[in-house]
C-alpha cells in the first residue's frame, strides 16, 4: 500500500486523478502531512509532497502553476516507483486540444507548443505530435464561432439494449413511454427555439444523439425531424447529424426520412467487427448487419457517414481489433472514430471486474498504434480527440476524417467555445461566455421519467440560466 501525502488545498480531486494512471484503487490511501512527526515515521512507500515552497524550481512560479507543479512532483515520484511513464504525462483532463490552442494563442509557434508539451507536461512525443496535428486541421476549417451562432443537442435516451460497458442513460422501454418523452421534447424544442429566435441565436449544427435515437420508428423519426427543422431557423446550418449507432436499429424508412429532412452525417457504430465480441457486449446485430446498415446508407444519399470502433473490448486481443478496422477500412466510410474502452463505474462490467482497464493498458496502446497507421495509410487524417475518465491504459479516443468531412459539432463541443444547447433527459446545456472565457453548465435531469414529469422546472431552468 502506498501512502501519500499531500499537503492541504485545492486540486485534491486532479491530483487523485493523476495518481490513479499508476496505481489502482486499493493500492494507495491519500492523507494530508501536517508535522515533521509524520514526515519521519512514513513507510518506505510514502511519497510526500511538499509544501509549494518546498519545491524544487519554484522560484518565479505563480500559484496557479502549482497545481502543475505537485502533479510534477507526483508523477516523477510514482514513475520511480512504479516504472511507468504514461504518454499523457501529467495530462488528466477531458481536452488536451483546448490546452494546445491556449498555448498555440500564447506561444504564437507550434514549435514551442510541441516543447511545452513534451517539457512541461511530460506527454511523450507521438502524443504532442498528434495534438498539434489534430490543432492544425481544426484551426484551419473553423475559426472562432461567430456572434449567435449555436450547437443544438436533442438527446433520445433509448437503445433497444443495453451494452455492457455502457454508462449513459438508455433505457429499452415500451412504445407509449417513447411517445410520451417525444411530446416533452416537442415542447422544450419549441421553448428553445422561441427563446434564440428572440435572442437572435441560430443553430450551426444540430446533432441528435442517445442512446440510440434510430430505436425510434420511421413514424416517430418524421414527426420529431418535422417538428425541430419546422421550430428552429436553419438558414445558417452548417451541419445536421443523427446517431444511428446501432444497425439493427436502421431501416431505408428511416435513412429516407433523415434525407428528406436533411441530414447529412449519421454515425453507424459497429465498434467490433468479430461476431464473439458483438456477443459478449450485449449487441444483438451481426457484422453483416453493419456492410448492410452501411450499403443502405449510402444507398439513401447520406452524405458523411462515421463508424465507430472500440479498442480494448472485453476477450479481443489486437489482431481481432486489426481485423475490425480492416473490414471497415473496404467500406470507406468518410469518419471513422477510434475509442478506448473506457468504464464507469454505473457499467455493468466495471462491476463484473473492477481492473479491467488496468489489465488491458498496454495492449490497447498497441491497437491505437496500429489504427493510427492503418488510417494514415488509408489517407484519413485526426480531427479530434478527447479524453475520458477510468480509459484503459488512460489513453484517448480519436475521431479521423477523410477529404474535408470533419464534424464540427464534434470539434465545437470540445473546444467548449460556443454555446451548447442540449434538449431531452441528460441534457447538459453550456453557456459561453466569450468575454470572460467561461462556460457555465445548465443540466437536465438524467432520468426520462423525472424529465417529463419536470419539464417545467427544466425550461425555468433554461430561462433564468441560459436566455436571461
Ligand atoms: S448503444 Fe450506447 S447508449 Fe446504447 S446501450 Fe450501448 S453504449 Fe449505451
Amino acid at each position: 500500500m502506498y501512502k501519500i501525502y499531500l499537503p492541504e488545498g485545492k486540486n485534491k480531486y486532479e491530483f487523485e486523478e493523476l495518481i490513479k494512471v499508476f496505481l489502482k484503487s486499493g493500492e494507495f490511501e491519500i492523507d494530508n502531512i501536517n508535522t515533521a512527526s509524520e514526515r519521519i515515521q512514513s513507510s518506505e512507500k510514502s511519497i510526500y509532497v511538499p509544501e509549494f515552497s518546498l519545491l524544487p524550481d519554484n522560484l518565479g512560479k505563480k500559484e496557479k502553476d502549482y497545481k502543475n507543479e505537485v502533479k510534477r512532483f507526483l508523477y516523477n515520484e510514482l514513475k520511480k516507483y512504479t516504472a511507468k511513464s504514461p504518454d499523457w504525462g501529467i495530462l488528466t483532463g477531458v481536452r488536451p486540444v483546448k490546452l494546445a490552442h491556449e498555448l498555440l494563442e500564447r506561444e504564437k509557434s507550434e514549435d514551442s507548443v510541441k516543447k511545452i508539451l513534451i517539457q512541461d507536461y511530460y506527454l511523450t512525443e507521438e502524443k504532442a505530435d498528434l495534438l498539434l496535428e489534430i490543432l492544425k486541421c481544426q484551426r484551419k476549417i473553423l475559426g472562432t464561432s461567430d456572434k449567435g451562432a449555436t450547437g443544438i443537442y436533442i438527446g433520445i435516451p433509448f437503445c433497444p439494449t443495453r451494452c455492457v460497458y455502457c454508462s449513459f442513460p438508455s433505457n429499452q422501454e415500451r412504445e407509449e413511454d417513447i411517445s410520451r418523452y417525444l411530446l416533452a421534447l416537442h415542447r422544450e424544442i419549441d421553448f428553445v427555439a422561441k427563446n434564440m429566435n428572440e435572442k437572435g441565436w441560430y443553430p450551426e449544427s444540430l446533432y441528435i444523439g442517445g442512446g440510440t435515437p434510430t430505436t425510434l420508428s420511421a413514424e416517430q423519426l418524421d414527426v420529431l425531424l418535422s417538428h425541430t427543422t419546422n421550430a428552429f431557423d436553419l438558414s445558417h446550418i452548417k451541419e445536421f447529424t443523427v446517431e444511428a449507432g446501432r444497425p439493427d436499429t436502421i431501416t431505408i424508412e428511416k435513412l429516407k426520412v433523415f434525407r428528406r429532412y436533411g441530414v447529412d452525417r449519421i454515425s453507424i457504430n459497429p465498434q467490433s467487427m468479430v461476431t464473439r465480441t458483438l456477443d459478449r457486449i450485449g449487441r444483438a446485430h451481426r457484422p453483416d448487419d453493419i456492410i448492410e446498415a452501411f450499403s443502405m446508407a449510402k444507398e439513401a444519399g447520406i452524405p458523411v457517414i462515421n463508424m465507430d470502433l472500440i479498442a480494448g473490448l472485453p476477450g479481443e486481443e489486437v489482431d481481432d481489433f486489426i481485423f475490425s478496422l480492416e473490414s471497415l477500412l473496404k467500406l470507406v466510410p468518410e469518419n471513422i472514430t477510434v475509442h478506448t474502452l473506457a468504464l464507469k463505474r454505473a457499467s455493468r462490467l466495471k462491476e463484473l471486474d473492477s481492473e479491467f482497464t488496468y489489465k488491458q493498458g498496454e495492449m490497447v496502446r498497441t491497437m491505437l498504434q496500429k489504427a493510427s497507421e492503418m488510417l494514415y495509410h488509408a489517407r484519413y487524417h485526426p480531427y479530434y480527440l478527447y479524453r475520458q475518465k477510468q480509459m484503459t491504459g488512460n489513453l484517448e479516443n480519436t475521431g479521423y476524417a477523410k477529404g474535408n468531412t470533419e464534424g464540427i459539432y464534434n470539434i465545437r463541443i470540445m473546444e467548449e467555445a460556443q454555446t451548447i444547447i442540449a434538449l431531452g433527459a441528460g441534457g447538459i446545456s453550456k453557456v459561453y461566455y466569450p468575454s470572460e472565457n467561461r462556460l457555465e453548465r445548465v443540466a437536465n435531469v438524467s432520468n426520462f421519467e423525472i424529465y417529463i414529469e419536470r419539464l417545467e422546472n427544466m425550461l425555468q431552468r433554461k430561462s433564468d440560466n441560459l436566455f436571461k
